[in-house]
């Protein structure tokens, strides 16, 4: 099976997305993966600190692999806003395809040394591991500040302060100096970074749903060589996920839409009465499954894998 890479540079090249779906237990991961099989698409799963401490690292490893071999579909794994080194270097250990260090809180300097720690330890994996066809892990580094919370729908109208956008001579600079140099001349550093372009996490329930930045994401691509990733997806207008991947966003992260389906639909079906849950989660698998369904549509992922 081709790696993550590939995929990532494959959809770089061809101007489509790969979308990044967030589970927190099986029935959702199911429901998700069911969707991928359907359109024959490439998929990343997500688990942010919170999720992968609910349902284990070593655990979503092994559900990534079962679903793997079972499916024949490229299933990746990654670790979305990690905060700290440690975090992240656990879900390496354990064979996670990326980690998503998020260190957009901190100080560029401070944001810098650590993603370079990351990128270091992540990129050494290939050797601990043996080159028996083992890829080093992946690493998406963060700078600007996407903030908010995908646990929210807002009741208010939501806009991403200008101070928090990335801005594009912060990105040069976090992409020069998390750079290594490995043998042979090459270079290694984070191999796909997200951006601040005026998404958030969460949904806006006033259905004010926030517009791309498109002039500064063309801006900070016009200065960087590497692929970038769109986080707070949710809810985002179509046209303007369309336009940002032609402007370089290879991945796009969806949490908060396949939350709120799952719940909304999980409570109705409850308030029926059943108790039995493999009666009462199909429903709320079905809403999940529809929702990735039209996001790999919209991100023109369907018969890549
Ligand atoms: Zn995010």
């Amino acid at each position: 099976m081709k790696n993550l890479k590939y995929y990532l540079q494959k959809a770089y090249k061809e101007g489509w997305a790969i979308g990044q779906f967030n589970f927190s237990d099986f029935s959702e991961l199911k429901a998700i993966v069911n969707s991928a099989v359907s359109l024959k698409s490439p998929i990343v799963l997500g688990t942010s600190e919170g999720e992968s401490g609910f349902i284990g690292l070593e655990e979503a490893v092994l559900m990534r692999n079962l679903l793997r071999k079972k499916t024949g579909l490229p299933i990746f794994l990654n670790l979305d806003h990690g905060k700290s080194f440690e975090y992240l270097k656990k879900a390496i250990d354990e064979g996670y395809d990326m980690v998503h260090f998020d260190g957009s809180k901190l100080p560029l300097e401070e944001n810098i040394k650590i993603s370079k720690e990351v990128v270091k330890y992540a990129k050494w994996t290939l050797l601990r591991r043996g080159f028996g066809g083992q890829e080093g892990v992946l690493v998406e580094g963060e700078v600007g500040r996407i903030g908010t919370d995908a646990s929210r729908i807002y009741q208010e109208k939501f806009e991403i302060k200008e101070e928090f956008l990335t801005k594009p001579e912060e990105a040069v600079e976090y992409v020069k100096k998390t750079s290594l140099r490995q043998g042979f001349g090459r270079q290694a550093g984070v191999d796909v970074l997200a951006v601040s372009v005026g998404t958030f996490h969460g949904i806006d329930a006033m259905g004010e749903s926030p517009h791309i930045r498109l002039d500064r994401l063309k801006e900070i691509r016009e200065k960087i060589n590497i692929p970038m990733v769109l986080h707070g997806g949710s809810g985002t207008p179509e046209n303007d996920i369309k336009e940002s991947i032609k402007l370089g966003i290879v991945k796009i992260n969806i949490n908060t839409e396949i939350r709120k389906a799952f719940a909304e639909r999980l409570l109705q079906d409850l308030q029926k009465g059943e108790i039995v849950p493999y009666k009462f989660l199909p429903g709320a698998m079905e809403a999940v499954s529809k929702v990735v369904e039209d996001e790999i549509r919209l991100f023109g992922s369907e018969n890549k894998a």
